[in-house]
């Protein structure tokens, strides 16, 4: 089992950002993190030696009801300081019963934030941090309306480095305004040279609503074109692939041993409890989502209420046309034994047809196991996948299927 807990503060909001995020106040952070205390209580304690309902390895790690990672993410968890962070995780290991520094457990960063508190972190639990660096050319940080600069960044990493952390992550953006392939290489190389265990690199998305959506609008030229993305993305392939990094899913890299087990677990649909506003959980076929609204959410927990806002439950042919399409993301892809272990499915026969049609469009590849995504796969993932959303021989996903709110 998995726990998410969303932390939403930021010192400013990015322009680009699309996240449940509020600027940070003091008095903000401190009623919300009574209310976490307050979810938290209500939350599935541990209970040991007991398997999930997920359709899952038995087997496997994560597929009891024993937490097998936490994740703090965000907003900027490292807004908040050393102490709050200690409390909170205090708080998460003592309900689910593990042992500080036992299960993984990652912390998102900002680098221009709480620099001093970086061994007060690690000593809290936090046994990953996972860093927003997004690039180390200043111009384009400027542009992407960050508040730290590339030199910051490698500064953070490397104070990280001292004060213990053993599992360094940091996020990359591809396509940000004025990015050229050669500013890109840059950037990889600059992270490179910082040696993180692991990087992820998104792809940026113009989210309706925000500053950029506007300025995309009035000048869609200063954004890099969907093919110059693309080919930034194979830029990024290329270059962490030759310098050791295992390409284990579409917008992830990792050193041997350093994937991200939260991570895994999710495209796993392992259980996850979530925590805080806006943030989004799988427990016993439910998928659920929390309000999004910072003072929503908190009313109503401080009222004994459920902060839940979506529910819907999975049948069996919703979490089988889901396991494909997370299972395609990663490196291995679709694994025949295990839609065999985890559904007592053939998966040839239920996705006879998408498999087809996306190896003849050159999308899908044959593996000693199963079939994965090609390189141009890859780049067209989203459209490869959807067409694995609804399976064969299986109820249509609405005919059980339930939405509430
Ligand atoms: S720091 Fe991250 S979460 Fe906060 S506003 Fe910027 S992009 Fe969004």
């Amino acid at each position: 089992m998995l726990c998410y807990v969303h932390l939403p503060f930021c010192d400013r909001i990015c322009p680009y950002c699309d996240f449940a995020v509020v600027e940070f106040r003091r008095e903000r952070v401190e009623r919300y993190l009574r209310a976490l205390r307050i979810e938290l209580s209500n939350a599935r304690p541990q209970e040991a030696g007991t398997t999930s309902t997920s359709n899952a390895r038995p087997q496997e790690a994560g597929t009891t009801s024993k937490l097998g990672t936490l994740y703090l993410g965000g907003g900027t968890p490292s807004a908040l300081d050393a102490d709050q962070i200690a409390k909170l995780l205090a708080d998460l290991f003592a309900h689910f019963g593990v042992e500080v520094g036992g299960i993984e457990c990652t912390l998102e960063a900002n680098p221009s934030r709480n620099v001093k508190d970086l061994a007060r972190y690690r000593q809290a639990g936090v046994t990953r941090l996972s860093v927003g660096v997004q690039s180390f050319d200043d111009a384009e940080l400027h542009r992407l309306g960050r508040d730290h600069s590339g030199a910051q960044a490698e500064a953070f990493v490397h104070a990280a480095r001292r004060a213990g952390h053993g599992n360094v992550s940091i996020d990359l953006i591809a396509g940000a305004p004025g990015q050229t392939p050669t500013s890109f290489a840059a950037t990889l190389e600059r992270a490179i040279a910082c040696a993180p265990d692991h990087v992820s690199v998104y792809a940026l998305t113009i989210e309706a609503s925000t500053p950029y959506a506007r300025w995309h609008e009035r000048e869609p030229q200063a954004f890099p074109e969907d093919d110059a993305v693309a080919d930034l993305l194979e830029q990024a392939h290329t270059t962490l692939t030759h310098a050791g990094y295992e390409h284990y899913e579409i917008s992830n890299f990792a050193r041997p041993g350093f994937a991200c087990a939260h991570n895994r677990g999710y495209w796993r649909q392992y259980d996850c409890i979530a925590l805080g506003m806006s943030a989004s959980g799988y427990e016993n076929g439910l998928r659920y989502r929390n309000v999004r609204d910072f003072d929503a959410y908190c009313t109503a927990i401080e009222s004994g209420n459920s902060a839940r806002d979506e529910v819907e439950r999975l049948d069996f042919a919703d979490r089988v046309g889901e396991a494909a399409m997370l299972a395609l993301r990663t490196s291995e892809g679709m694994e025949d034994q295990d839609f065999r272990d985890r559904f007592g499915l053939d998966m040839r026969t239920v996705f006879l047809r998408p498999i087809e049609e996306c190896r003849r469009a050159g999308l899908l590849e044959e593996t000693r196991h199963g079939v994965r995504l090609t390189s141009r796969g890859r780049l067209l993932a989203n459209a490869a996948c959807a067409q694995f959303l609804h399976p064969s021989f299986l109820p249509a996903p609405a005919a059980s299927g339930e939405t509430t709110s």
